[in-house]
């Protein structure tokens, strides 16, 4: 692809570090934003150590002021955002129900964490983490692109398709994320941006661990439940993302594409569980 200017939020994380470094690797100038300057850092410098241009930016997603600052570093550092790719998010315990499906006797259990439990702090951080912010980062670094076209990606979910259960409001925030995908890419199509979506399957990374490995490093329930469900019985892993990444930012590839959603997924959305 032609090397240009990326913005990847949430690149000190698994699978926007993975992209960050893949693209640095077609020469694009890469700022990676993250609210962990540290694990963003890191990257920059494994990108710098492979010959690749990286700044690492600290900002928080969910705070416009933090984002209009990261964008003036962003200008100095690699100069305007030619492509945005929105990878900030995930689930959190505080967002996550104990049990799939109701169970009354959840409710005077206080081990257990019942629908009617979680805080309305808990959904709404997750909700805003996810769907805000990216609407928030779009705000400020679509601008630098209504003049000149470029291409937006949002990192949707398996949720966004049929919502998973135990985690209500990430589920609801990957459909809004989707939903929001289709109507920015209306939106901006007379500006020439265009804006898709990928949708990964199930990839160990940081903010799901918890769920899918017992501290002792066993598989809990749901990842055998998981991969009892994905078709190709395995996790992905965060290269099998580049292909579709990289088609969905080229112009040369994917110029006549926007407003769709990707799932690369080992075949769980295709399967009836039958
Ligand atoms: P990760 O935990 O490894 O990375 C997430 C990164 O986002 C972290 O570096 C974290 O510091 C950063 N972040 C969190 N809150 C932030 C904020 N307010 N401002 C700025 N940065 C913030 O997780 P990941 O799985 O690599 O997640 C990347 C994206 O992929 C997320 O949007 C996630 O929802 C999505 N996703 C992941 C999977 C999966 O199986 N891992 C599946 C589907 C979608």
């Amino acid at each position: 692809m032609n090397p240009k200017n990326v913005v990847i939020t949430g690149a000190g994380g698994v699978l926007c570090s993975c992209f960050a470094k893949a693209l640095a690797g077609e020469g694009c100038k890469v700022a990676l934003l993250d609210r962990n300057l540290a694990a963003a850092q890191q990257v920059a410098d494994a990108i710098a150590e492979m010959g690749g241009n990286a700044c690492a930016v600290e900002a928080d997603v969910l705070d416009k002021e933090s984002l209009r600052e990261a964008a003036e570093a962003v200008h100095r550092a690699i100069g305007p955002c030619e492509i945005l790719i929105n990878g900030a998010g995930g689930n959190h315990p505080k967002g996550t129900t104990s049990g799939e499906f109701f169970d009354p006797d959840d409710l005077s259990n206080p081990q257990r964490v019942s629908f009617f439990d979680l805080e309305p702090e808990g959904a709404q951080f997750v909700f805003d983490l996810n769907f805000m912010g990216t609407f928030l980062v779009t705000q400020v670094f679509a601008k630098d692109m209504v003049e000149t076209g470029g291409v937006i990606l949002n990192v949707s979910s398996m949720n966004a398709f049929r919502p998973l259960t135990k985690i209500p409001a990430y589920s609801a925030a990957k459909a809004a994320v989707q939903n929001f995908t289709q109507w920015l890419a209306v939106h901006f199509a007379p500006a020439n941006i265009r804006v898709n979506a990928i949708a990964p399957g199930f990839f160990v990374t940081n903010q799901n661990k918890g769920m899918l490995f017992e501290a002792d490093g066993t598989p809990t329930p749901r990842t055998e439940k998981i991969l009892s469900q994905t078709p190709m019985g395995r996790f992905g892993e965060p290269e099998e993302l580049l292909g579709t990444v990289k088609y969905l930012l080229d112009d040369e590839m994917s110029g006549f594409v926007t407003g769709v959603v990707v799932p690369v997924d080992g075949g769980f959305s295709a399967y009836s569980g039958v």
